[in-house]
Order: structure tokens, then C-alpha cells, then sequence
């Protein structure tokens, strides 16, 4: 059933419909660096990676130092010795394929759940904080085919928690904030952004580590049309 108060769902891409694809991470830092990390110690670090950069003490230095940040828990929980050479590492990894193929991995269920939500009637777009690449990767994953249209921060020059992103998203869709809401995976950025101009929001916490927040959250993108109804 279709929550009769909503009318567009707006979705984040990274972390929220597609993953890092960490096999091939650490395909690329054993061809590259020599480091024999194992994946599923990155996957398992990734949710504390994402808890300990989504705040705003980071935003004065942007990306860089987040990703910087992002990858050390990351790393460092596969073995990874070294802060200091997480800067080569990140060089090494965005040289070999383009940052946004590593999120190479659709969600569990993301394509049946973004079906099912439009034949229920909900109206859906992506925006997304990315290099330019991410309406290509969602094509090349099949999901695509069920959104009406995709915000590519680096292609609109605006990223958000920046209010002017979102309002794009309303603007391009006619949509009534009141009646939209925004699900990603970081509470400064996407919930806190969303509410700026007024829309509700999800926040995607798989591994149950915002439970002090106030707002509603599901662990993975299939979870996401049970809580939409009362
Ligand atoms: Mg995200």
C-alpha cells in the first residue's frame, strides 16, 4: 500500500542503493600496494567508517579529509598499519578505476524494492554527492530504469547538506517538500540536509549505530516500503 501523504521518495546512491565494493578494493591495493586486507574485515568496519564522518567537525576541510578519514577506519581494520600512507592508497585507488565504479554493489533488493515503489505509485529520483559518474553506474545496475531523474553533485557544482541541491531536486520534480522525503545513509548530509528545505527523511543505518537519533531509519534499502505506511 502507498502512504496516501507522500508523493516522491528521493534517494541517496552511495551506501544507500549501491556499496563499495570492497573485493575489489582489495584486489586493487594487492595488485598495487602489496597490502593483503581482507574484505569482509572492510565490510564489517565500513558502518563505524560512516558513524565517525558524519559530522560537521569535518566539513571545513570537505571531502578530502572525509574520505581520508573514511578509509583509515576502514583500512586499519583489515590491517592497514600506516595513517600516513592512506592519502597513496586513496591516490592508488582512484587512479586505477574512477571513484564512483568502487560502489559497484547494489543494496540487497535494491532493484525489487525501487520496482515495487513505483508500481505502488511513489514518484522517484536520486541525488546524489558523486564525481559524475553516478547515473552511469545506476544505469549499468538496472536501476535507473525506475527513477525519473538523477542529481549528480558534481555535475550541478552544488553537494549537499547544501539546502540548494534539494531544492533543485523539488524544483525539477514540481514535488511538495511536505509531501517528499529523502532516505541516505548520513545524518549531517542527507537527513539534516532534507529537513533544511523542509522534506522528511530515512536514514539508512545498517548496522544500527545512530539509535540516539531522532529520526526513523531502516538497516537496507528493502526495509524501506514497510515503514512508509502507518
Ligand atoms: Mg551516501
Amino acid at each position: 500500500m502507498k502512504s496516501p501523504s507522500l508523493d516522491w521518495l528521493f534517494l541517496d546512491a552511495g551506501n544507500t542503493l549501491v556499496h563499495l565494493d570492497f573485493v575489489r578494493v582489495a584486489e586493487i591495493l594487492r595488485a598495487e600496494t602489496g597490502f593483503d586486507g581482507d574484505p569482509a574485515l572492510m565490510e564489517s568496519a565500513e558502518p563505524h567508517a560512516r558513524l565517525h564522518v558524519d559530522g560537521a567537525r569535518l566539513d571545513a576541510d570537505g571531502e578530502r579529509k572525509r574520505w581520508h578519514a573514511y578509509f583509515w577506519t576502514i583500512l586499519s581494520a583489515a590491517g592497514w598499519l600506516d595513517r600516513a600512507l592512506i592519502p597513496d592508497a586513496l591516490r592508488t585507488l582512484f587512479r586505477v578505476n574512477q571513484t564512483f565504479t568502487l560502489w559497484s554493489r547494489p543494496g540487497r533488493g535494491a532493484e525489487e524494492t525501487l520496482r515495487n515503489l513505483k508500481n505502488l505509485g511513489y514518484r522517484l529520483a536520486v541525488i546524489s554527492n558523486s564525481d559524475g559518474s553516478v547515473e552511469g553506474m545506476l544505469d549499468r545496475l538496472g536501476l535507473k530504469a525506475h527513477l525519473e531523474f538523477v542529481i549528480d553533485s558534481k555535475i550541478v557544482g552544488i553537494e549537499k547538506p547544501d539546502p540548494r541541491i534539494f531544492r533543485m531536486a523539488l524544483q525539477q520534480s514540481g514535488a511538495d517538500p511536505a509531501r517528499a522525503l529523502y532516505v541516505g545513509d548520513m545524518f549531517h548530509i542527507d537527513v539534516l540536509g532534507a529537513r533544511s528545505v523542509g522534506m522528511d527523511a530515512v536514514l539508512m543505518d545498517p548496522a544500527d549505530l545512530h539509535t540516539e537519533r531522532k529520526c526513523r531509519r531502516v538497516r537496507e534499502i528493502s526495509e524501506l516500503p514497510a515503514i512508509l505506511t502507518p
